[in-house]
């Protein structure tokens, strides 16, 4: 029999979210979540897709080992167990790559020390995501665990679009680069994109607008990422959830001298009191729509603030990629927040954008055109789907016959 079931492993530093898929088909056999691992309250939220169960779970998981175990119970319970030989591998979420991977990466010990020596640039996730393969490790030794990398989607940037204009010897000395974030995201939102307009990757031009809590957009040419918004670390670019995304780095020495915050003072200002939260004390796009719809002035200029940094982003990546096919949103916000999409891009009809308020206004979870019909360039909403594409990376480093399992 060949093995085609891959699990999907996305460990935070409390949490694991999963996925059990089978690549025959590309089909979901459960997902799940634990959360607030380590603490008394910890839960298990479990969803068989084969039989429609869902089971819930509360009490205390006191760590990843424990949390992994008790998703392999759940599995088993419902025939699909983590010691079946259809299982062909285990694909974990791995948010840091820095320029060493580029590509999805079977585990080994060399594997393990690199992730490991790339933590200082990517403290809050590096050591969970770590934690997640180590376990998974311990409980199907035999099996071949994928470390798939937010980062390598971005590998492909040219130098130009890397490098920070800093003195060479400190960026190179601190491996200090821009490397992009979200690249699972923006891979298979790029690859969508091309599949809904009927074309390869190869022969379109896409510009990826990510927006979540966090945000990222990316300049996609022929299915390579050409630039993207987020750098070192996730806080540059677009104005986010919480994040300030772009600006004046002097804001910092300022704070520090004149304001005497301490750098961690200013570390979370930027990244968990800015962007929206910041600015009007929401970073739910609901709420701030709700909010303008009721008059509210402050919800309203921070609604301004996100929607012109977004449409200096989308004028940025079109001069990057000379032509452009489509405009692609998605996450959170790019999925469901209409007048986003609709904000964003009015006032763009020289660029060939518009969208169409009919389409624009459709709900719905399947990729989908809003823009009008003879539009020279494509505006598309795409869902998002990572677990799925690294599954598919995953599957297609391991499977179809490629190890020995
Ligand atoms: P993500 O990080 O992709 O899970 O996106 C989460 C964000 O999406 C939330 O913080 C909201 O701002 C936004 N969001 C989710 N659902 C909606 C919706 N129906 N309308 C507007 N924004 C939404």
């Amino acid at each position: 029999m060949n093995a085609t079931r891959v699990l999907v492993l996305n460990s935070g530093s409390s949490s694991v979210k999963y996925q059990l898929l089978d690549m025959r088909d590309a089909r979901r056999l459960a997902v799940g979540l634990v959360e607030r691992i380590g603490e008394q309250t910890s839960r298990l939220r479990h969803t068989c897709l084969t039989t429609g169960d869902v089971r819930e779970q509360s009490g205390p998981i006191a760590d990843h080992d424990a949390a992994l175990k008790a998703v392999a119970d759940e599995l088993a319970k419902d025939g699909i167990g983590l010691d079946s030989p259809e299982l062909v591998a285990i694909g974990h979420r791995v948010v840091h790559g820095g320029m060493f991977f580029t590509d999805p990466t079977v585990v080994d010990d060399a594997v393990l020390t690199e992730i490991e020596r790339l933590i200082p640039v990517a403290p809050l996730h590096n050591p969970a995501n770590l934690t997640g393969i180590r376990t998974a490790m311990t409980l199907r030794p035999d099996l071949p665990q994928v470390a798939v990398f937010d980062t390598a989607f971005h590998t492909t940037m040219p130098e130009s679009a890397a490098r920070y204009a800093i003195e060479t010897k400190v960026a190179d000395r601190h491996r200090i680069r821009r490397y992009g974030f979200h690249g699972t995201s923006h891979a298979y939102v790029s690859r969508a994109t091309a599949d809904l307009l009927g074309r390869r990757p190869e022969e379109v031009n896409v510009i990826v607008l990510h927006l979540g809590n966090g945000a990222s957009a990316s300049a996609v040419r022929g299915g390579r990422c050409v630039d993207t918004s987020m750098g070192l670390t996730p806080l540059e670019g677009l104005v986010m959830g919480t994040r300030s995304g772009d600006m004046d780095p002097a804001v910092i020495f300022h704070l520090q001298r004149v304001g005497g915050m301490s750098m961690d003072e200013i570390d979370t200002l930027l990244n968990k009191r800015s962007g929206l939260f910041g600015l009007c004390g929401d970073n739910d796009m609901r709420e701030i729509q709700r909010r303008i719809d009721e008059g509210d002035d402050e919800a309203r200029l921070a609604f301004e603030i996100y929607i012109h940094r977004l449409k200096k982003y989308i004028g940025a990546y079109y001069a990057v990629l000379g032509r452009v096919d489509a405009v692609a949103f998605t996450a959170g916000v790019g999925e469901n927040a209409a007048p986003v999409r609709a904000a964003s891009i009015a006032g763009l009809e020289g660029l060939g954008l518009a969208v169409d308020p009919e389409l624009n206004a459709v709900r719905g979870d399947r990729a989908r055109l809003i823009s009008p019909r003879d539009a020279r360039v494509a505006v598309a909403v795409v869902p998002t789907d990572e677990e799925m594409e690294i599954a598919r990376q995953t599957y297609a480093l391991v499977g179809k016959g490629g190890t020995d399992n």
